[in-house]
């Protein structure tokens, strides 16, 4: 067991579309251990095998507080099935070290995958609550996909990215999205933000 090298945005590992796991072998339970590792050494909420270099279908979320028993949840093969709501989402990623932006999601999903023992399990993630955003863009990274993609500012993003030594956005990859940011545009700000 040990702690797994977490690739940076512009590595090519995190444009690839990951591979379905089709035997869940001795190597893949070892992998998500070393990721699990992994991501309270980061103190992170989730994160995707391509993010430590494997390009499978696999990812791990733990979203319980840092002071509470931990709660991994491992995704094997994951198809997001429902998805409802748009929401600002202001997120990070182990893979663009010290770079938070604002990103449009949806509200509301529903996941279905696969544990560690191969066993299909179905998750619903409502009002934009953390575990939703989570599997969002845990999921997004299986597909190649990355959360400055959907950058609500992109201007303002490209700043906060070029000043921590990284890329600007890829106008190839970034969506617009404009049916999620009509709603988010028209909810009324938290009270308390
Ligand atoms: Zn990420």
């Amino acid at each position: 067991m040990g702690i797994l090298k977490v690739r940076v945005y512009g590595d090519e590992v995190l444009r690839q579309k990951a591979k379905e796991i089709t035997k869940i072998s001795k190597k893949i339970h070892t992998l998500a251990e070393n990721m699990l590792m992994t991501l309270y050494a980061y103190n992170g909420v989730g994160l995707a095998a391509p993010q430590v270099g494997e390009s499978i279908r696999l990812f791990i979320i733990d979203v319980t507080e840092a002071n509470q028993p931990k709660h991994p949840i491992i995704f094997i093969n994951p198809k997001i099935i429902k998805k409802s709501g748009a929401i600002n989402s202001y997120e990070g990623c182990l893979s663009f070290p010290e770079v938070y932006t604002d990103v449009r999601r949806y509200k509301n999903v529903t996941v279905k995958a696969l544990n560690l023992s191969g066993k299909p399990f179905v998750i619903e993630a409502k009002d934009g609550e953390l575990l939703a955003i989570a599997i969002q863009h845990e999921f997004d990274h299986l597909n190649g996909k990355l959360f400055v993609d959907h950058a609500r500012n992109r201007f303002e993003t490209d700043e906060k990215l070029i000043s921590n030594n990284l890329n600007p956005i890829d106008m190839d990859y970034f969506l617009e999205e404009p049916e999620l940011e009509e709603e988010i545009s028209q909810e009324p700000p938290k009270q308390d933000e």
